[in-house]
């Protein structure tokens, strides 16, 4: 079973003094099948961590592919419901995005990543023909939304895995901005999301993963942003035949991506739109994720392929550590 479906919390809130009444507290949670941190700064700092606990659960319960009265479960077996609005936002935004990548980002690939097992842990190589018979079930144009109602047709099934953080931290910074708080950093399992500056008036410094090591390669300063990266390595098996099939799927064939990319760090204003892009630039590959970004001015972006190159777009020039040894390090340009 998932562990998506557990909401085994901790709770460790550490409160320190710092000025003006300003305190900082933290909490980690397991949720979303993750592990999360999150840090705030304020006057009622443990009031705001509360609140933002439930959030987090909140949208879980609605969001769970495995939780059998989540929004998205029944959905997903064949219940034609009005959901919430969670989910309902979700929806809307993961079809537009699909509409605007042809397809390249495809929240209805469930079936076919169910087929390989990333959705159970029981991994396998489907056969061709399984693939090919799984593929129409994957067609997002076919899904319907009628006000807050949502109908798949039979065997389509929703999963929000690539942009489901991301909201969760959209909708944590709106809460946490109602409850007076004007400085806090998320980790949601690896996305992180910064509310304002550090409680010292500095940026905060943003590790990015080495997808090699596993320490940080790269370091980032940012305030108000979302540095959220997409990892081949974060989940993958190794199948009989030697080799690795990773948990980030090319929607036209049916297969993950085997591109060369290691991993994709995006950084944005919008953890929605942060984490949408980073699944697509890695589906997209190096050279279609260049040009998406060269038209679109709204975020930058880094990659890492497989060979250790490191890749970043021109407006983080100046602005990135790096930390680590590349074979090259290049500067994808407007
Ligand atoms: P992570 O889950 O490691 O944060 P991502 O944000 O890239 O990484 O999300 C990967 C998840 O998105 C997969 O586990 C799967 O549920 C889903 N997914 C895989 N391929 C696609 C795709 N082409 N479009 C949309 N969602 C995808
Ligand atoms: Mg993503």
């Amino acid at each position: 079973m998932n562990k998506y479906v557990f909401l085994s919390a901790m709770l460790s809130a550490a409160l320190l003094f710092i000025s003006c009444g300003e305190k900082k507290a933290s909490s980690s949670l397991n949720a979303m099948d993750t592990f999360m941190t999150i840090q705030v700064y304020g006057k009622k700092p443990d009031e705001a961590l509360e609140k933002t606990r439930q959030l987090i659960y909140q949208i879980e319960r609605n969001i769970s592919t495995t939780n059998e009265a989540s929004d998205v479960y029944r959905l997903n077996h064949g219940e034609k419901i009005a959901v919430s609005n969670d989910t309902l936002t979700l929806t809307k935004y993961g079809l537009d995005f699909a509409k605007q990548t042809d397809g390249v980002f495809n929240p209805a690939l469930y079936p076919v990543t169910s087929a390989w097992g990333f959705t159970t842990g029981d991994y396998k190589v489907p056969s061709q023909n399984q693939i090919e018979k799984l593929l129409p079930l994957t067609d997002y144009t076919k899904i319907q939304i009628d006000g807050s109602s949502i109908n798949l047709e039979d065997g389509m099934a929703l999963d929000f895995g690539a942009i489901g953080k991301g909201y969760t931290g959209d909708e944590v910074i709106k809460l946490l901005k109602d409850n007076g708080i004007k400085s806090a950093l998320l980790d949601l399992g690896g996305n992180i999301q910064a509310l304002g500056k550090k409680a010292d008036g500095t940026e905060w410094n943003i590790g990015i993963k080495s997808p090699w090591t596993g320490k940080a390669a790269a370091s980032i300063k940012i305030s108000d942003k979302a540095v959220i990266t997409s990892g081949g390595y974060e989940r993958f098996f190794t199948a009989d035949d030697g080799h690795n099939y990773i948990h980030i799927f090319d929607g036209k064939t049916g297969r993950p991506v085997d591109n060369g990319i290691a991993g994709v760090t995006i950084i944005a204003e919008s953890g929605l739109y942060a984490d949408a892009l980073s699944t697509t630039m890695f589906v997209m590959g190096l050279e279609d994720a260049a040009s998406y970004w060269r038209h679109h001015s709204d975020f930058e972006m880094i990659i890492f392929t497989e060979n250790q190159d490191l890749y970043y777009t021109e407006g983080l020039d100046g602005k990135l550590q790096l930390l680590a040894d590349f074979a090259s390090v290049n500067v994808i340009q407007k």
